[in-house]
């Protein structure tokens, strides 16, 4: 067996870039080791804990509280915890806003995830594409003279952070009087968001606050009033929101995951405001390695629309990004492999990966670029 594939089976938890499922925090990680035997107020193990008991309703109600803490939301807003991630959501959200006369809700194509989500909303309902980066590359986002919002529209949809492109949008889109949608799964919680600007907000946990299986969804109480009722029970909003997250059997455990996590944001972290001030410099820190190289490494996006949460690049050939990935991985780093659609390298940075991770990660890619930038044809 080589090095290095000795290595990739034991990379060091610190090291975790993974696009998602990705890091969580240690100290939430030992919790979860010592619940997964015996949760200390219960006794019993978190996976066999009734979702109909006293304890999982107050792991309910403690959660739906630090989001609200974490967000500033008002009480307007309900917090539901759902299943069938972030892609249920595609559907859910057409289905239960549009109907035959309806006129088209405006979505965003601005990279790969809100590309699915506008195939899923076709399949239901009609929609309209109001922008698309498709002939750019999904190398950058839409100015604001490039949008043209309709006051008509029963809603528009964009994806704050496209993970596979690393874009992010660094303000809120659309008109006032027209509903928000937005598909928050790869920056939810990790910054300020003003979350009370939006209809409905849906995550899924798997990148910056737990593990997969559930996905926070907050939707604005007026916003109901228009959802349609006819749909199976369980793509209801209206049931959800009546049954408080347990119209069937949750996913105790991953909700009890998220809840840990932002106990820590509160408690450890102190709020999404510091979370933000640390994740800005953890990303400056890689972008500047990227800015520094003379082009040895090469960011997917403008910058004015760099992501603080998913970091793409490339390097001037494929050869040297598979010894990129080869010699990271040695090097005991995680998760560096750029999404199948796009490949290239891919750092996530979400909230539990540290700053002195990315500093060792821009050690080791000043020292691979050494090594390596007279093979680049550039020097
Ligand atoms: N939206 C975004 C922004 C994502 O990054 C992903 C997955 N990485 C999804 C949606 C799909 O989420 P899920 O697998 O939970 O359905």
């Amino acid at each position: 067996m080589s090095h290095s594939s000795i290595v990739s089976t034991n990379p060091n938890n610190q090291f975790n870039f993974s696009g998602g499922p990705g890091a969580l925090p240690e100290s939430v990680l030992l919790q979860v080791q010592e619940a997964i035997i015996r949760v200390p107020e219960v006794g019993l193990s978190v996976l066999g804990i009734s979702h109909r008991s006293d304890w999982f309703t107050q792991v309910i109600a403690e959660l739906e509280t630090n989001i609200r803490r974490l967000l500033g939301l008002s009480s307007n807003y309900h917090v539901l915890f759902l299943q069938g991630g972030a892609t249920q959501q595609f559907s859910m959200v057409p289905m239960s806003l549009l109907h035959e006369k309806s006129q088209p809700a405006e979505y965003l194509h601005t990279g790969y995830w809100s590309g699915k989500v506008i195939h899923e909303a076709k399949r239901t309902s009609h929609i309209r594409e109001i922008w698309t980066g498709e002939p750019n590359g999904f190398s950058r986002l839409p100015f604001d003279d490039e949008l043209n919002f309709s006051p008509y529209a029963p809603y528009i949809h964009y994806v704050s952070n496209e993970t596979v492109e690393g874009l992010q949008f660094h303000r809120v889109l659309g008109l006032d009087d027209v509903p928000r949608i937005c598909d928050m799964s790869s920056d939810f919680l990790s910054k300020p968001c003003e979350a009370d600007r939006f209809a409905l907000i849906y995550a899924h946990a798997q990148k910056n606050i737990g593990p997969a299986g559930v996905t926070v969804v907050l939707i604005r109480d007026e916003l109901v009033n228009y959802m349609r009722t006819d749909l199976p029970g369980f793509l209801d909003y209206h049931n959800q929101i009546q049954a408080h997250s347990n119209f069937n059997t949750p996913p105790v455990f991953a909700i009890y995951v998220v809840l840990l996590v932002t106990r820590w944001l509160i408690n450890e972290i102190g709020g999404v405001e510091r979370m933000a001030e640390l994740n800005t410099h953890k990303a400056r820190t890689l972008y500047q390695c990227l800015d520094n190289s003379d082009g040895f490494y090469r960011g997917h996006v403008i910058k004015p629309d760099r992501s603080m949460m998913n970091v793409s690049f490339n390097l001037t050939s494929l050869e040297l990004e598979k010894n990129f990935l080869t010699e990271a991985q040695s090097a005991g780093f995680f998760g560096l492999a750029g999404h199948r659609a796009i490949g290239g390298i891919r750092a996530s940075i979400y909230n539990a990966v540290s700053l002195t991770a990315v500093e060792k990660l821009v050690e080791f890619m000043d020292d691979f670029q050494l090594r390596h930038q007279h093979k680049s044809h550039l020097k």
